[in-house]
């Protein structure tokens, strides 16, 4: 993808931190880290969001971050795992990355999960037949 940021980094035109490469997959530090070692890994492939990649290269890209969480798991305290998928839900580049957050003790870094109202059960009910019809 011409002029993805993502794509870029992994044939090497602008520079980046690449401390992982496989065939498949690439790690390198976020270069505006929340935390000493946040990772990103991304397959070398362009997908715009998870749900257009198959198994085939969900697993691929999966080996990649296992070993990277296995690293930091031995490094760091602790390890959040996220990814984002559309603007609405925080996607600023649009190559599918997973951030790879290293914890410490003490770190002091909180995630907002919190949301003022509470969901109903009607529409948790909403959303598991929109869900059932889907996976049918
Ligand atoms: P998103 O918000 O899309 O889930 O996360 C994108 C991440 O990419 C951000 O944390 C941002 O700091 C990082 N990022 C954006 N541009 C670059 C870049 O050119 N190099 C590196 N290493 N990270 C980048
Ligand atoms: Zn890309």
């Amino acid at each position: 993808m011409k002029n993805c940021i993502f794509c870029k980094i992994t044939k090497k035109e602008i520079p980046s931190e690449i401390y992982y490469e496989d065939e498949h997959a690439l790690a390198f530090l976020d270069i505006d880290p929340v935390n000493v070692g946040h990772t990103l890994v991304i397959p070398k492939k362009h997908f715009e969001t998870i749900d257009q990649m198959d198994k085939v290269e969900l697993d691929k890209l999966s080996e990649a971050i296992l070993k990277i969480s296995k690293g930091i798991m031995n490094i760091a305290d602790g390890l959040n795992v996220m990814q984002n998928n559309k603007e609405i839900a925080g996607q600023a580049v649009s190559h599918v990355h997973f951030h790879l957050i290293p914890r410490y003790k003490d770190d002091g870094y909180k995630f907002n999960w919190k949301r003022d109202d509470k969901v109903t059960k009607e529409e948790n009910k909403e959303f598991l037949n929109k869900m059932e019809s889907f996976l049918k």
